[in-house]
């Protein structure tokens, strides 16, 4: 789950890890009223959506004076930012984080991530801040130092002090670094973070180290422990059919092909996305039934499906294990029968009482294409939407 850079702050700040003072505004009004409270002489008017890239984008604008808050406040709220990270159609700026002004002496990167090869916790930092970390990571690589941190000892002042002595922090701001490495560290463990992502990490003229940007994603599944960072949620930010899918407890992705898929497993949906690309067809979702999928599920996840515009066919993949394959064709027919469908729709069945499942689906009397094989059913969607 991802969070806005003002409130990642603001549960950075409870752990200690300095950010500039600022306030969230909603309106032009509040914007203004922010930044009197901030009583600084310049302020940053943010542009808040769950996307990076605001910054080139002109969503990050220095005001120098109230005024100047008012105008670019009405100048970016409302509007539609398009970055690298939000796609073509863009975000709709409904929230601004109005900050303090930094002094900006060198910017610097600082991120947290799981490394999934070796099973720990992986700060990166560079001294090339500001820029995007991926063209860091590509052009000049040895600009990106890591330390893997051992989950019993926790991140350590050495490994602290590496890092900073390698992206060159100078020595008056190196401690305040340290400790800032240490509690952003603490707050991705308190908080089961699946990312932080601190970019420009900032030293000042008056030697101060501070977040002037804040990443924060967190591990879905230890969000019950969480019930604040819940609360933090912002729906206007997700993908309505994720939301909806998430309710019926579905995962389900987007994506931008035609091919709606159905399928139970999440090894099995990635394979069928895999066979349906393989045979020059886009996936338009990826979606995991799950194990036990009732006819109300398989119903809600055939709506979810439908609901996306692009969807011009549904490969049905369900390989009946836990689940019997006559129960799943009753399903398919019942949510078929119920959403009205139109479009064409192929089944690949497997498992327990595979003919019975078949043998519902022919006798339906639906515009049910049956397939044999997970080759066979992909090779049928993909001449079918075509
Ligand atoms: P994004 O990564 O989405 O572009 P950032 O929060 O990183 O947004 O802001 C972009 C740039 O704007 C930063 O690299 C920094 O140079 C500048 N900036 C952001 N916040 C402040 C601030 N409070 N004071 C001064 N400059 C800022
Ligand atoms: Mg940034």
């Amino acid at each position: 789950m991802n969070i806005h850079e003002y409130q990642g702050k603001e549960v950075l700040r409870e752990f200690g890890v300095s950010v500039p003072a600022g306030r969230v505004a909603f309106s032009v009004e509040e914007a203004v009223e922010a930044a009197q409270g901030l009583g600084t002489n310049v302020c940053v008017v943010k542009a808040q959506i769950h996307a990076g890239g605001r910054g080139k984008a002109g969503g990050v604008k220095v005001a120098k004076s109230l005024d100047e808050v008012r105008t670019y406040a009405e100048e970016i709220l409302g509007k539609t930012l398009v970055t690298h990270q939000t796609g073509p159609e863009g975000k709709e700026v409904k929230r601004l984080l109005i900050e303090e002004g930094c002094d900006i002496q060198k910017e610097y990167y600082i991120g947290l991530v799981l490394d999934r090869s070796t099973s720990r916790i992986v700060m990166m930092a560079s001294e090339e801040g500001g820029t995007e970390i991926e063209e860091v990571a590509a052009e000049t690589p040895e600009k990106i130092f890591r330390e893997a941190i051992d989950p019993v000892v926790g991140l350590t002042g050495y490994q602290a002090r590496r890092l900073a002595f390698a992206i060159n922090i100078p020595p008056e701001s190196l401690n305040k670094a340290v400790g800032f490495m240490m509690s952003l560290y603490q707050a991705f463990v308190e908080k089961d973070c699946s990312i932080a992502e601190i970019n420009p990490l900032v030293t000042t003229g008056d030697g101060q180290v501070l977040a002037l940007d804040a990443k924060l994603n967190f591990d879905e599944n230890a969000l019950y422990r969480h019930k604040d960072i819940v609360a933090l949620r912002d729906l206007d930010e997700e993908d309505e059919k994720e939301i909806e899918a998430s309710k019926h407890d579905l995962s389900y992705i987007s994506l931008d092909g035609n091919i709606g898929c159905m399928v139970n497993g999440a090894g099995l949906a990635m394979a069928t996305m895999d066979i349906i690309k393989h045979y020059g067809g886009d996936p338009a979702n990826f979606l995991d039934v799950g194990g036990g999928a009732t006819t109300e599920k398989v119903t809600e996840a055939f709506k979810i499906i439908l609901a996306d515009q692009n969807v011009k066919g549904i490969l049905v993949n369900i390989f009946g294990g836990i689940m019997k394959c006559d129960v799943i064709a009753e399903g398919v027919i019942g949510a078929s029968r119920q959403v009205g469908l139109e479009i064409p729709l192929v089944v690949r069945l497997e498992g327990t009482n595979v003919e019975q499942g078949k043998k519902l689906l022919e006798e339906s009397g639906l515009n049910i294409t049956s397939a044999a094989s997970m080759a066979d059913a992909a090779e049928k969607i993909v001449a079918l939407v075509n």
